[in-house]
């Protein structure tokens, strides 16, 4: 017993700084949004676009946009361009509460919004999420899975996950909604006492991901309710996950 005491007292706490504190250092090969220098694109190269799995660039003119609700982070863009014009980010605050707000150009500024007053005061400072996996490939699950381990201890913003939709103030939807889950998802939203919320993380539940347009698949928990926050990803590193929900409940500056 006394070993153990001695060496908890030498390991000290073990959950990053975060949001008090510095945020963790980033793996040098994380990668947050592609950013497209759209001045050194040699003339008419579509390259890019082309190459992306997902159809998330557009290109017009001077302008370059990425859908992050497509995007998958997978670099394909940046092995494509022959000019070296696609870069990646390191900003981790990539949320937003508007799916329109992730079509973005350059490095991301916008954070996103916090909820109203009095939703943030019923939420605030005690969250409980029901979670539905709708029929993605298991990576967000795990990397949101993780916020709950004494590295990042999610437990001590109020937000925790519970086994029952009744006894949850909202769901956090992961995968693109294959057809086999839309009745599921449907009725765990419905068993929600309202009023709730609805988190829909990674690629695949923003717009379908990889398996969008595929006839199993409904491209995405908001063709079947409303979401309220969209958590870019494929999967989203769990300091996106946990920097969105933080600023949804007004917690973040
Ligand atoms: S990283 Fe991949 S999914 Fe994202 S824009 Fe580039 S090619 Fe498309
Ligand atoms: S968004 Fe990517 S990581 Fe998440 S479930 Fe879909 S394929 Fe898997």
């Amino acid at each position: 017993m006394w070993n153990i005491f001695t060496e908890r007292l030498r390991q000290g706490s073990r959950t990053i700084a975060w949001p008090d504190g510095p945020a963790p250092q980033l793996d040098p090969r994380w990668r947050g949004a592609p950013v497209i220098d759209r001045a050194r694109c040699a003339s008419e190269c579509e390259a890019c676009a082309e190459a992306c799995p997902t159809e998330a660039i557009t290109l017009g003119g001077e302008r370059a946009v990425v859908d992050l609700g497509r995007c998958l982070f997978c670099t394909d863009c940046e092995a494509a361009c022959p000019s070296g014009a696609v870069s990646y980010g390191r900003e981790f605050s990539l949320a937003a509460r508007e799916r329109e707000a992730l079509f973005r150009e350059g490095e991301v500024v916008a954070k996103a919004q916090a909820l109203d007053l009095a939703s943030r005061k019923l939420f605030g400072r005690s969250l409980k999420l029901r979670q539905v996996s709708a029929g993605g490939c298991n990576a967000c699950e795990a990397d949101v899975n993780v916020l709950g381990t004494i590295g990042w201890d999610l437990g001590r913003f109020g937000i925790q996950f519970v086994a029952s939709p009744r006894h949850a103030d909202g769901l956090l939807i992961t995968g693109p909604v294959s057809q086999h889950m839309e009745l599921a998802l449907k009725t765990a939203w419905e068993a929600i006492p309202a009023p709730k919320l609805v988190i829909a993380v990674g690629a695949c539940a923003i717009s379908g991901g990889p398996f969008r347009d595929h006839p199993e698949v409904l491209n995405g928990a908001s063709s079947v309710v409303p979401v309220d926050l969209f958590i870019p990803g494929c999967p989203p590193h769990p300091l996106t996950t946990l920097d969105g929900l933080l600023r949804l409940l007004g917690r973040l500056g």
